[in-house]
């Protein structure tokens, strides 16, 4: 699958807040994940961003 910055993704990990889904802001050797619940940034290594995301959602989902 192809990711693209600006496209919101699930992923098998629940973050602290409760939020599954995270905006990909960067992609590249790692990608820059921004949390759709409380903003937080984290930036993982590619391989492993590709293990945990486990659906791309519709990015027009444009809520905020
Ligand atoms: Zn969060």
């Amino acid at each position: 699958m192809e990711y693209n910055i600006g496209d919101i993704v699930r992923t098998k990990k629940v973050h602290p807040c409760g939020s599954k889904l995270w905006e990909i802001t960067r992609v590249g050797v790692d990608f820059k994940l921004k949390c759709q619940g409380c903003g937080h940034v984290i930036t993982i290594e590619r391989q492993k961003a590709l293990k945990m995301i486990t659906k791309k959602e519709n990015n027009n989902i444009d809520n905020k």
